[in-house]
């Protein structure tokens, strides 16, 4: 350890002392990780030996060769030299406190939500969108993880959804003025996106492709507008057709689900940038569901339809140019696996580098951290994994993550 010893003239009230002491200065702390592959940009070819230079949270250099000092500061080696290193995966729909049934509270939502967070971040998502949660439980863990009391992702949260017809763990508005005023309530109490509710569940019939929208426009016009006066984001949950068509009339960012978006709905995205988070994750759950044969024939027929339907729907959104994040529902499916959209969006027809670009790039775009976030380069934000085997050539290499760097902290 080097010791920078400073000669200081101590004055007190104004008048010296007459002495000299020594102080000893703490040393630059610089982390360098020897990356054997980096993938610094997912879909651009990647790079043999590497060193990634990391100093207060941010990647200050990159160097082509394992170097292992930089003058005057105290070096932390982190021996990635076997492992595939890339930009901290991103997941930009979960419910890491939301609670379902008659008996929810607080304390619950705030002891899943600690452990769901810590499950997240230790399979390498570092950023995660909460687009819904049970109470402000979400707002008080995102900030004991952003004060480094609890472990987990960083946190980007809508707090409760914004929603008509008595939905459970929504916030209700009735009409314009009221839409405008939960609005507000919701930014006040801290969201940092605007979630709405503009179909019904994709667990009901009414979300079929014919189903009915939610809000009158009217309703959805308040809310966006009142995101936009504070410069705030609205996803929308939408599965039929025409709920997805009405959102997007409003500027909103996201369509989430879009099970039943159709050339129209896809030609505006396009246009616009807005973003689809198809959450096909859920195909494991439905998977289960219809294994099962359980409900009614109408339910049957309708979970099938959405199993039949919607992953060739993604790909031809995918196909046509829509800009696609990754986005789980985690929390209706389970936490710790969010790696499956990726493996999912690969499975139903998409590049292994255009999955990891979902999970990371476009993630980061979806949000506005492109700046600071989504690839590895110099001035960025630290967020670094490495994984066991290479991604690019079997998608699911994406579960054997072995490092785990958040803002330059070292926690897998
Ligand atoms: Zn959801």
């Amino acid at each position: 350890m080097y010791k920078f010893i400073i000669m200081t003239v101590v004055f007190l009230c104004g008048a010296s002392i007459g002495g000299a002491q020594e102080q000893e200065q703490e040393p630059r702390k610089v982390t360098i990780i020897h990356a054997g592959t980096l993938m610094a940009v997912a879909g651009e070819d990647t790079l043999a030996e590497q060193s990634i230079i990391i100093e207060d949270g941010k990647i200050t250099d990159i160097q082509s060769s394992y170097i292992s000092e930089v003058d005057d500061a105290e070096m932390t080696i982190v021996d990635l030299r076997d492992k595939v290193v890339m930009a901290g995966l991103m997941d930009m729909h979960v419910h890491l406190a939301m609670l379902w049934g008659s008996n929810k509270n607080s304390a619950d939502a705030a002891l899943k939500g600690v452990s769901n967070a810590y499950k997240t971040l230790m399979i390498g998502f570092t950023t995660v969108r909460d687009l819904g949660a049970t109470d402000d439980t979400i707002f008080k863990l995102r900030k004991a993880i952003n004060d480094g009391d609890i472990i987990g992702p960083r946190i980007l949260a809508a707090g409760n959804i914004i929603g008509v017809g008595g939905r459970e763990n929504c916030k209700e508005c009735n009409g314009a003025e009221s839409c405008r005023k939960t609005t507000r309530d919701m930014i006040n109490a801290g969201a940092d996106w605007i979630k709405i509710y503009s179909s019904c569940s994709g667990s009901k019939l009414c979300s079929n492709e014919d189903g009915s929208p939610m809000f009158f426009d009217d309703e959805i016009k308040a809310i966006t507008e009142v995101a936009k006066k504070y410069g705030i984001k609205v996803a929308a949950h939408s599965h039929p057709r025409d709920s997805a068509l009405q959102v997007l009339k409003y500027g909103i960012a996201s369509i989430e689900h879009g099970s039943f978006i159709n050339d129209e709905a896809m030609d505006i995205m396009i246009r616009d940038g807005v973003y689809y988070v198809p959450t096909v994750s859920v195909m494991d759950m439905l998977e289960e569901v219809l294994e099962k044969a359980e409900g009614s024939a109408d339910m049957l027929a309708h979970n099938q339809n959405f199993y039949d339907n919607n992953p060739g729907k993604i790909f031809e959104a995918y196909q046509k140019g829509v800009k696609i994040a990754t986005g789980t529902d985690a929390g209706v499916v389970p936490h710790g696996k969010n790696y499956r959209e990726m493996e999912r969006f690969v499975e139903l027809g998409m590049t292994n580098a255009d999955a990891l670009k979902a999970g990371t790039i476009n993630s980061a775009e979806l949000i506005d951290m492109s700046d600071e976030l989504g690839t590895i380069e110099v001035g960025k934000i630290a967020d670094i994994i490495a994984m066991v085997g290479n991604p690019l050539e079997d998608i699911k290499d994406i579960e054997n993550i072995v490092f785990v760097m958040k803002e330059g902290k070292v926690y897998k």
